[in-house]
C-alpha cells in the first residue's frame, strides 16, 4: 500500500499495512476488554496475540493467497477550535478487522494506534509514545467501568527499538483499541466539504443500518400537527426506542423521515454522554468534530483530565487559551459539533418524507438547487433537536447528581438548593470534586444532627490527605455545614431515618473511590518508563476496572496495592 501522506479524494479510507516492529513487548491487557471481545485470557498469553497487538501479524489476512481482510486507515476531516481544518483522517490509527462477540452479538472494529504512517499522517510520523499510550489505555477502560460510553482499549505494547522524536527521543508504543465504529462527526464534515452528498447519504445509511441496529431502533417522535415543519413533534418525551415498527416512510407518515430520526439518535446519545462527563468531572480537552463520535462515545484521549478541585473554567488543554474546551463549555461545544453534523446531513433532514421522492434520483440526493432549498429547511429541525439535546442532557445530569447525592428521587428545588449550592461552595472553597461525593457516601446522618457534628464533618472535607484547598477557615466550615444540614433534611425525606447503610451502599456504587487522576497516571508512566516496572500497569488497570471498591478509600495510589483476591480475573 502507498503510505505517502497526501490528499485522498473520493474515498473515506485507504488500505494500509502497519509497520513491522522488532521485539514488541506486550505490557498490559485489559481483562474487561478480553471479556467484552469474548477472548479467553489464555489467548492474550500467546505469541500470536503479541504479534497481532504490535501490528506484525495480520489476523484474517492470508499472506500466501492474498485473501481476507486487509487493514485500512480512515479518512476524515474536522473543525478544530472552531475552524475548518480540512482532511485529517487517521494519521496513526490502522484498523485491523471487525469481530462480533458471539455471546452479546456486539460487533467491534479493532485498530492499532501508533502503528506507523498512513496517507493521512500529514506532517507527522504515525507513531505514538508510551506516555500518551498509557493514558489512553487506562482512561478508555476507566470510563467504561464508570458507565461512561467510551472507545475501549485491549492491549498496550512497547516498541523498544522505535525512536520517536518528541521533546526528547522516546520509545514507541501501540494501543489496540476497539469501538463499534470509529466514524467521527468529522467523517461527515469532510464529505460535506467535498460536496459529496451521495456519499453522505450512504454513510448515514451505513451508520443507521450497520452500526446503530437498524432504522427501527431509532427514536420516533410523536406527530405534532401544530409544528410548521413537517418533521415537527413533541420534544419532551419521545416514545421509547424501537416503538415504531414500519421502516419505510410513506405519505401517511410525513412527520419525520429516517434521517431525522438518525440525527436525533446521535444528538441524544451525545447529550447522555456529556451529562455523564459533567456529573463525573471528565474533560476531553480537545472536543473538535473529529474527536466527537456519532455513537456518543468518549473518543480520542489527548490532554484529558478528571476534575480535581472543582473549577468550572478548568481546561486540561494548555493550548486552549480561550477555554473553548473547559469543563463548563463541554455541553455547548458538543452541541456546536452536532450542528455541523446536522448541516452535513442538510437536505436529508430538510426533505422530510421526501427523501424517497423521485427528485432524489439515482444518487439519492436532489439536484443542487433543490438540495440547497431543502438544506435550509433543515435548520429549524436542527434547532428543534437542540431543545431535545438540552432536555436529554438535563434529565440525565439530574439523574446522576441525584444518585451521587444519595437521593432516591429528584425534586425541582434540588437543582438550586443542593446541586448549585454545593458546586458553588466547592468552587469557592477549592474542594476536590469526586472525593467529596465519595466521602459524603459514608457520612452518618446522626453525626450531622448537632451543630458540632456538622462542623466536624465539614472539616473532614477540608483537612484529610492534603486535599484541603483553602479550607479550615470558619467560613468554609460554616458553608459546608449549612449545606450538610439541607442535604440531611432531604435524605431523611427520601429514605426516612436509620437507613444509613442502604444509602451508603447505593452511594458508593455511583461515587468512585478510584479515578485515574493526572498525577496517578504520571506516576505510573514514570514507573514503567524510567524504573522499568510492569506490574504497576496491571494494578492501575485493576483499580480502573473496579472504581467503586472500598479497598481504594483513603489510600494514595501507591498504598492501594492489589490485594490478591482476584487472581483468576487478573491473570493474563
Ligand atoms: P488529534 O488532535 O489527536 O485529534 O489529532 C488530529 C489528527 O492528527 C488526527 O488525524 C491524528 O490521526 C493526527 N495525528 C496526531 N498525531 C499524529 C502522529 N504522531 N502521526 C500522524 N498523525 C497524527
Ligand atoms: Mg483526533
Ligand atoms: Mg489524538
Amino acid at each position: 500500500a502507498d503510505i505517502r501522506p497526501r490528499q485522498v479524494r473520493n474515498a473515506l479510507f485507504t488500505w494500509v499495512r502497519p509497520e513491522t516492529q522488532q521485539d514488541p513487548e506486550l505490557l498490559a491487557v485489559s481483562p474487561a476488554a478480553l471479556r467484552d471481545l469474548d477472548l479467553a485470557p489464555a489467548e492474550a498469553a500467546t505469541d500470536d496475540f503479541r504479534q497481532t497487538a504490535a501490528g506484525n501479524r495480520l489476523w484474517g489476512w492470508d499472506e500466501d493467497r492474498l485473501e481476507g481482510g486487509y487493514p485500512w486507515a480512515q479518512c476524515y476531516g474536522g473543525f478544530q477550535f472552531g475552524q475548518w481544518a480540512g482532511q485529517l483522517g487517521d494519521g496513526r490509527a490502522i484498523s485491523l478487522f471487525e469481530t462480533t462477540n458471539g455471546r452479546t452479538g456486539t460487533r467491534y472494529e479493532l485498530q492499532l494506534k501508533g502503528a506507523g504512517l498512513t496517507p493521512y499522517s500529514r506532517f507527522a510520523d504515525g507513531k505514538a509514545v508510551l506516555r500518551s499510550s498509557i493514558r489512553e489505555f487506562v482512561v478508555s477502560e476507566a470510563l467504561n467501568a464508570l458507565r461512561i460510553p467510551s472507545t475501549r482499549a485491549l492491549a498496550l505494547s512497547l516498541l523498544p527499538h522505535q525512536k520517536v522524536r518528541r521533546e526528547t527521543i522516546e520509545p514507541g508504543a501501540v494501543v489496540v483499541r476497539f469501538a463499534q465504529s470509529w466514524i467521527r462527526l468529522g467523517t461527515f464534515d469532510i464529505m460535506r466539504a467535498r460536496g459529496d452528498r451521495a456519499l453522505i447519504r450512504r454513510t448515514a445509511t451505513y451508520l443507521a443500518e450497520d452500526v446503530l441496529g437498524g432504522w427501527e431502533a431509532l427514536p420516533r417522535r410523536l406527530p405534532n400537527p401544530d409544528d410548521p415543519v413537517d418533521g415537527g413533534g413533541a420534544l419532551a418525551e419521545p416514545p421509547a426506542r424501537g416503538a415504531g415498527k414500519d421502516e419505510v416512510e410513506g405519505p401517511e407518515d410525513a412527520q419525520e423521515n429516517r434521517f431525522q430520526r438518525l440525527y436525533r439518535e446521535v444528538v441524544r446519545r451525545n447529550a447522555l454522554t456529556v451529562a455523564k462527563w459533567q456529573a463525573y468531572g471528565f474533560m476531553n480537552g480537545v472536543l473538535n468534530t473529529d474527536n466527537t463520535s456519532p455513537l456518543g462515545l468518549s473518543i480520542d484521549f489527548g490532554p484529558f483530565a478528571f476534575m480535581d478541585n472543582f473549577d468550572p473554567s478548568y481546561t486540561p488543554n494548555h493550548d486552549d487559551h480561550f477555554l473553548r474546551y473547559s469543563y463548563r463549555n463541554q455541553p455547548s461545544i458538543i452541541w456546536w459539533n452536532l450542528v455541523r453534523f446536522g448541516e452535513a446531513l442538510g437536505e436529508l433532514l430538510g426533505a422530510g418524507a421526501g427523501v424517497d421522492d423521485p427528485r432524489f434520483v439515482e444518487s439519492g440526493v436532489a439536484d443542487d438547487a433543490e438540495g440547497e432549498r431543502l438544506a435550509q429547511r433543515a435548520e429549524s429541525l436542527i434547532m428543534q433537536a437542540g431543545e431535545e439535546y438540552k432536555a436529554v442532557f438535563l434529565a440525565e445530569y439530574k439523574r446522576l447528581m441525584t444518585a451521587r447525592l444519595g437521593l432516591r428521587e429528584h425534586r425541582d428545588a434540588d437543582f438550586d438548593d443542593l446541586f448549585s449550592a454545593l458546586l458553588d461552595a466547592m468552587e469557592a472553597l477549592e474542594l476536590d470534586f469526586n472525593l467529596f461525593f465519595r466521602r459524603l457516601s459514608s457520612v452518618r446522618l446522626a453525626d450531622l444532627a448537632a451543630e458540632q457534628g456538622r462542623r466536624d464533618k465539614a472539616a473532614v472535607f477540608f483537612y484529610k490527605d492534603g486535599v484541603t484547598g483553602i479550607g479550615g477557615e470558619e467560613e468554609g466550615r460554616k458553608r459546608i455545614g449549612e449545606w450538610l444540614d439541607k442535604w440531611r433534611a432531604r435524605v431523611v425525606e427520601d429514605w426516612g431515618e436509620g437507613k444509613d447503610q442502604e444509602r451508603s451502599r447505593a452511594m458508593k456504587g455511583v461515587n468512585p473511590s478510584f479515578i485515574p487522576r493526572g498525577w496517578i497516571l504520571d506516576e505510573v508512566i514514570q514507573r514503567v518508563d524510567r524504573d522499568g516496572e510492569r506490574d504497576v500497569l496491571r494494578r492501575i488497570m485493576h483499580m480502573a476496572l473496579h472504581p467503586f471498591e472500598d479497598a481504594w478509600d483513603g489510600q494514595t495510589f501507591d498504598g492501594a496495592v492489589y490485594k490478591g483476591d482476584r487472581e483468576e480475573e487478573l491473570r493474563w
